[in-house]
């Protein structure tokens, strides 16, 4: 097995086609070698050794690797010409982690490694600039404190020792930003900072640069099983067998000076997908200063700059003279720059994610990806490249993330609400969209207020990984500190979510839970508002509409009608949701739960009338009442959906649901039908059941109550007839619930062909009808073939099909899949993804039975997997017609559908 990979010097024994094995970093670390970019010399251990390392330990990889480590080390030695662990003629090295696919949340960097007391006064000789070499010492020892020896606490309010110290020596001199410090103050540092190690680890400041770097290789390996990285992984599905690759590479350093300078950079807008090249850079800084937010960082362009300080409103002056763009201050070094992006971006024809670091005037790049971004950019830089030429329609539809639609299709703020609305702050356009909640200032009380069903926005000073499960659950987040490429910018852009970032004025106070902006004190709880398109932060709520689904969003969808092979539809009950379900693609209705019409208005009162009647008779005379009313809403139903199909499904709910269980209400129900009250509470009592979800419900109801299937099979074929009349094309398909066995599907259809038998002969027309069933209960899995011979579809109700096959209640299961999950016994919750390996087993099996009995088997599934796209694919590749979902996610299945003919390809 190969441990290690080495790259420099335009070589590599890696590619970028390696993630799985070197990471995300380190495959384009080799890449770019290979494609001519400047890229300091290095090398990279694999994932498969990480893996190892978690299985053996941490002796058993040592011993395996250790020759290999040495020999890598002298192979940036040999590039460089300087040493590592040799005081005379120093090397540094950077260690820091790579997973196949990017991971906030596992070690990240640490930089200058190598560095020791004796080292740093040869830095100091020979780089003629004594103050970059303590300057680069002091960090090492707070970086390699904070990640490899666990000193970066982990409490939100705490901050960071080092931190600390760093605040109380700049107060003690009187400055403000960390370059003020002179070479004297960087040395009182570094003694300080190794002091706070002693004093927290009980150790010495490890001195022997190997000692460091193994120490460093460890943590990274390490970090893979962190709890914000596990965090990670479970919300994103990153399996955790992955492992993480380490990169170790030759120091380049951006503070060695104002001709030094270390920055992020994007080829494209990642908030808006603009094709415009655009970034963030700070002079005579490392690595982590310009997302940590410490200083402002300044714009790479011109142009971006002119655009941030309008946006601060800072003066052309005051910007020109203060926060110069890098085409201002190092002009040679931005040209290059933008070279190298669009050479990047040419290369890997995607948007790229780019750090860079100046030494001394000469440009390297650290790293290279496919940059995060929101929906909208998403959508439009796919479509952009589409018409630039670089790539295809299929690879557009590769390319989308099917759940990120979703933020295209939310309400954005209404032009007129917004003139009016009072502007408190300003901040970055950090991630586009409109978010209005209440504030809250930690993580875990979003968390916690989100669960109660509030809506929350996140008010931070700057957030950090730890505050990922808060920023999940927020309508927004408004930060005080952080430019465009902050952590909360990068987090809030790769999960959609609304941020304004960088609001300078706005003092946060965490301890008395205050946020001050525009002369006004905000609590916690109280309501904002933040436009993430123009970094407006706006008092209390603000209206929002709808969003524009035109442009490029049509253009992605028109793709995946063209690809796709397998049909979408939507669940919905009433005329105004299949609107809009039709609105956003959907071509039928899958699922119409008729009991829901049975709860608006007064309707309630004749369905109960029908559950308490004492005898067939007069149950009739309820159900007729009923019989308008549902004929009426079947008609808009299928008014709305002209010239497509609209499943009806059957009474499916026990009818418990249905019966008051308040002593007032059933006073009432007694009066308006005449009965005594015992006698309602007696029937209301009789119908409770210990276990209602396997009770008498489904098609047990209409095969006890004939009637009950009779009424609605009426109003369906009126309905139908009705419209048909007026010229609309009606295609209905009478759906029964809850079959296990042929003969009750058999007595259903019986009963629902002869009424239609019926008012045919009454109206002297027809219209054509199918009489399907639904797959829920696995004994209806087990007997597909006998149940295809009585109908025309099969519809997989994958809720209750996933509750039976698990034995875990819709209702209950809450309470134990979140620990579940997070024990690891299940990866995901199976009622939103639908278990493949178990439940997906019925599923294939009923297709594949069901068709061996009737070839033109109609096959749809209506459950709540319809509209999540790994299930979506998996109904794709067993050649299901349909899928159907909610209105909303409606596009997402379009998408997953055309993934799914496109992959299969
Ligand atoms: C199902 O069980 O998957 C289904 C669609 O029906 P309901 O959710 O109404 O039980
Ligand atoms: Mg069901």
């Amino acid at each position: 097995m190969k441990a290690i990979y080495t790259f420099g010097n335009g070589q590599a024994e890696g590619r970028a086609d390696m993630k799985d094995l070197l990471g995300g970093k380190g495959a384009n670390l080799a890449e770019m070698n290979l494609i001519g970019v400047p890229v300091p010399p290095g090398f990279t251990i694999t994932t498969e050794i990480c893996t190892l390392y978690n299985q053996k330990g941490r002796e058993a990889v040592v011993e395996m690797i250790k020759d290999d480590v040495m020999k890598s080390v002298a192979h940036i030695e040999k590039l460089t010409g300087n040493k590592f662990n040799d005081p005379s003629n120093p090397q540094l090295v950077s260690v820091r982690s790579g997973a196949p696919v990017s991971m906030p949340g596992m070690m990240d960097t640490v930089l200058n490694l190598g560095i020791n007391d004796e080292v740093a006064e040869t830095l100091a000789k020979k780089s003629g600039n004594p103050r970059f070499a303590w300057d680069s010492y002091r960090r090492f020892v707070q970086m390699y404190g904070d990640v490899v020896l666990g000193m970066k606490p982990t409490n939100k309010t705490d901050i960071d020792p080092f931190e600390a110290i760093i605040e109380e020596l700049k107060e003690k001199k009187g400055v403000k930003f960390d370059t003020e410090l002179d070479v004297d103050d960087l040395k009182e540092l570094v003694v300080r900072f190794k002091a706070a190690v002693k004093e927290n680890t009980g150790k010495d400041f490890p001195t022997d640069a190997y000692d460091q770097l193994w120490g460093a290789i460890y943590a990274v390996f390490d970090s893979w099983n962190n709890d914000r990285a596990i965090l990670y992984r479970r919300m994103n599905q990153i399996p955790e067998e992955y492992g993480t690759a380490v990169n170790v590479q030759a120091m380049v350093y951006g503070n060695m000076g104002n001709n030094s300078a270390t920055g992020v950079c994007f080829s494209r807008d990642a908030g808006t997908g603009e094709n415009l090249f655009n970034g963030e850079y700070l002079i005579n800084a490392q690595g982590e200063d310009v997302v940590a937010g410490v200083r402002t960082p300044q714009q790479i362009m011109t142009e971006g700059s002119r655009r941030w300080a309008a946006m601060q409103g800072i003066s052309e002056e005051e910007r020109a003279a203060k926060y110069p763009s890098l085409e201002e201050s190092m002009p040679e070094c931005a040209k290059q720059l933008v070279d190298i992006q669009q050479k990047l971006e040419e290369h890997y024809r995607d948007m790229q994610d780019m750090e860079f670091t100046i030494q001394d005037g000469k440009l390297w790049l650290l790293q290279t990806r496919n940059g995060k971004r929101t929906g909208a950019a998403m959508v439009k830089i796919a479509m952009d490249l589409l018409r630039e030429g670089a790539i295809d329609e299929k690879t557009v539809i590769k390319r989308m993330e099917p759940g990120k639609l979703d933020e295209l299709l939310h309400p954005v703020f209404d032009k007129a609400a917004v003139k009016t609305a009072k502007v408190m702050a300003k901040g970055l356009p950090a991630s586009p969209g409109a978010a209005t909640g209440q504030i809250v200032f930690f993580a875990d009380d979003a968390e916690e207020w989100a669960s109660r069903k509030k809506k929350v926005i996140m008010v931070r000073l700057e957030t950090s990984p730890e505050d990922l499960r808060g920023m999940s659950v927020a309508q927004g987040i408004l930060t005080a500190r952080g430019g465009m490429t902050s952590h909360a910018a990068v987090v809030a852009r790769g999960m959609g979510k609304c941020c304004v970032s960088g609001a300078g004025e706005i003092k946060v106070d965490y301890k008395a839970r205050t946020v001050e902006m525009g002369g006004k004190t905000y609590n916690e709880g109280d309501w904002i508002s933040i436009n993430g398109s123009t970094g407006e932060v706006y008092d209390g709520l603000v209206a929002t509409v709808d969003a524009d689904l035109s442009g490029d969003f049509a253009a992605v969808m028109n793709l995946a009608e063209k690809y796709s092979k397998m049909d979408v539809y939507t669940n919905a009950d009433s005329p105004r949701d299949a609107k809009v379900a039709r609105k956003l693609g959907a071509h039928g209705i899958g699922l119409c739960r008729t009991e829901h019409m049975f709860f608006e208005g007064d309707r309630i009162k004749a369905m109960r009338e029908m559950i308490i009647a004492p005898d067939e008779a007069s149950r009739r005379v309820a159900l007729a009442k009923l019989l308008p009313l549902q004929r009426g809403d079947f008609e808009g139903i299928f008014e709305a959906m002209d010239g497509y199909e609209v499943t009806i499904r059957l009474l499916d709910p026990p009818l418990h649901e249905f019966v008051p269980h308040q002593l007032e209400t059933m006073r009432e129900l007694a009066e308006e039908t005449g009965r005594t009250l015992e006698e309602v509470k007696l029937v209301c009592d009789g119908l409770e059941e210990f276990n209602p979800m396997l009770g008498h419900r489904g098609c047990r109801l209409g095969n006890t109550y004939p009637e009950i299937t009779e009424m609605q099979a009426r109003a369906i074929i009126e309905a139908a007839l009705n419209m048909q009349a007026k010229g609309i094309v009606v295609k209905p398909k009478i759906m029964v619930p809850l079959i296990g066995v042929k003969n009750e599907i058999q007595m259903q259809a019986d009963i629902i062909n002869r009424v239609a038998q019926e008012v045919f002969a009454e109206r002297g027309e027809t219209v054509a009808y199918k009489v399907g069933t639904m797959i829920e209960i696995p004994r209806a899995a087990l007997v597909a073939d006998q149940i295809a011979q009585v109908v025309d579809f099969f519809s997989f109700g994958t809720n209750d099909l996933t509750q039976m096959t698990f034995g875990y209640s819709r209702d209950d299961a809450g309470k134990f899949l979140a620990i579940y999950k997070n024990l690891g016994i299940l990866k995901v919750d199976p009622f939103q993804v639908l278990d493949q390996e178990g439940v997906g087993q019925l599923v294939e099996m009923a297709c594949r039975k069901g068709r061996a009995t009737k070839p033109e088997l109609n096959l749809g599934i209506c459950g709540e997997h319809g509209g999540e796209p790994s299930s979506v694919k998996f109904c794709a590749s067993l050649n299901m017609n349909y899928v159907s979902c909610s209105p909303y996610r409606v596009p997402i299945a379009r998408l997953a559908a055309a993934q799914a003919a496109v992959e299969a390809e």
